[in-house]
């Protein structure tokens, strides 16, 4: 109650504005084109790390073909946890775009615009953005979607509060939150070992993660996820990504963005994964919770 109270009292103070959050309405609804209500009443039998109290309803949805799923998902968790990974992977095999609010910051930081000496200060602290400015980034990012005739999103990092989490529930009907979870001591080793290609955006990671079994805790690996070769002479590492923003960026994420989680979660739209490993163990593991395998399958026939 205290973490949300400090939440709205942060949020209150930053100046949230109605015509940003009028122009994201306009934006989501027309991004929008079918109805996202599910009347479906069935069970999801959901294992593998899933631990459902989602509604029926958006059981339902992960029951239909995925050609006929209304995808305006969001991807929550902590720093480090694989969001942009997961994400961008569901992005390709659904067709739908990942919309990763960092990285419409980062767009913004680079292109030297009236915005970004404000913004390389706050991020390089490891803290959160105003939603004014956040709306606004996404606002536009939308509206280049529409133009292309983009359908659907997948949004990951945001919403981040509370309040940003509001708005979007006021303009748009969000069928599925994916919470992931990873085990606290691999998120500050995974931002660390975090590669960026400088030229195709694409994210790899240098770590290797062995947290050996302990006081009846299982053990954890985690391979590295290297580039291709043709990334490989070219990767950076975010400016944000050193261990004292990294821990900012934690703590920030408990504060505000935990009760994001409790908000969906109240909603019954929550769909809790705990990552069980490093990508290869991980993804067959979503798309079964997600229903998706088939997909796949599809798709890499078709290849
Ligand atoms: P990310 O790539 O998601 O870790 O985001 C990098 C940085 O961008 C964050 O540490 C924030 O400074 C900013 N940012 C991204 N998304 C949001 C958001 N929804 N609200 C506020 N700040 C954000």
């Amino acid at each position: 109650m205290a973490v949300l109270s400090r939440c709205s009292r942060a949020v209150t103070a930053a100046t949230t504005p109605n015509a940003a959050a009028a122009k994201f309405s306009y934006l989501i609804r027309a991004l929008s084109p079918f109805s996202s209500s599910s009347s479906s009443s069935s069970t999801f039998d959901a294992d593998n790390g899933l631990n459902s109290r989602i509604k029926p309803a958006v059981l339902g949805t992960l029951k239909r073909e995925p050609k006929d799923r209304n995808v305006q998902w969001v991807f929550l968790g902590c720093p480090g946890v694989g969001k942009g990974t997961y994400a961008s992977r569901l992005s390709d095999l659904l067709g739908i775009p990942h919309i990763a609010t960092g990285d419409l910051v980062r767009d913004e930081l680079a292109s030297s615009g009236p915005l970004s000496s404000q913004l390389k200060e706050i991020v390089n602290q490891g803290k959160l953005v105003s939603d004014e400015i956040i709306i606004d980034l996404l606002s536009k990012r939308l509206e280049a979607g529409e133009a292309k005739g983009e359908s659907g999103f997948i949004l990951d990092g945001f919403p981040r509060t509370v309040r940003q989490a509001e708005i979007l529930e006021g303009v748009t009907d969000i069928d599925l939150v994916i919470n992931l979870k990873l085990r606290e001591e691999a998120l500050l080793a995974k931002c660390l070992g975090r590669r960026i290609c400088s030229e195709c955006g694409g994210n790899y990671n240098v770590a290797c993660i062995d947290i050996k079994a302990e006081n009846g805790k299982p053990g954890m690996y985690m391979a590295p996820l290297p580039p291709p070769p043709q990334c490989a002479s070219k990767l950076i590492t975010r400016a944000d990504d050193t261990e004292e923003v990294v821990k900012q960026r934690l703590r920030i994420y408990q504060a505000m963005t935990l009760p994001v989680e409790d908000y969906y979660r109240s909603r019954g739209k929550l769909l809790e994964f705990d990552l069980p490993g490093g990508v290869r163990e991980s993804w067959p593991k979503l798309l079964h919770a997600l229903n998706l395998e088939d997909e796949e399958h599809k798709q890499s026939a078709a290849a």
